[in-house]
């Protein structure tokens, strides 16, 4: 079976340029990015999407979010603003089945999304 490429990068399989990290989550540049700055926050843990987290999760999902806030700060990014995605699914976007969240800034960003 086809490894999950995110796992792949938890593990060191595939090289990525690393922002944060801590025992249960991982920050790292995306590939393609969409503004200046463009970090993935993800868990270490392979959890499918946003729909795939359980009760038991709800403690992993504030260390997330404190990440998040750590890589803003870090990054630059809390004093202006930035903005936080995490896409769900076919409709919502999601090409990487490994639930991460989007750290996006360092430009002004519109709204609504495409
Ligand atoms: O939300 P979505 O699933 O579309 O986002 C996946 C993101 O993962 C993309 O922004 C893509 O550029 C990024 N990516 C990456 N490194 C990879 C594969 C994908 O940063 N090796």
């Amino acid at each position: 079976m086809e490894q999950c490429i995110f796992c792949q990068i938890v593990e060191g399989k595939i090289p990525s340029k690393k922002v944060y990290e801590d025992e249960h989550v991982l920050a790292f540049h995306d590939i393609s990015p969409v503004a200046p700055t463009h970090v993935l926050v993800i868990p270490k843990r392979h959890i499918a999407s946003l729909m795939e987290i359980a009760p038991e999760d709800h403690v992993l999902l504030g260390k997330i979010f404190s990440a998040i806030q750590t890589v803003s700060r870090e990054l630059g990014l809390a004093e202006k603003g930035f903005r936080v995605v995490n896409n769900i699914g076919e409709d919502g976007g999601q090409t990487v089945h490994h639930i991460h969240f989007h750290v996006i800034g360092g430009r002004t960003l519109t709204w609504p999304p495409g």
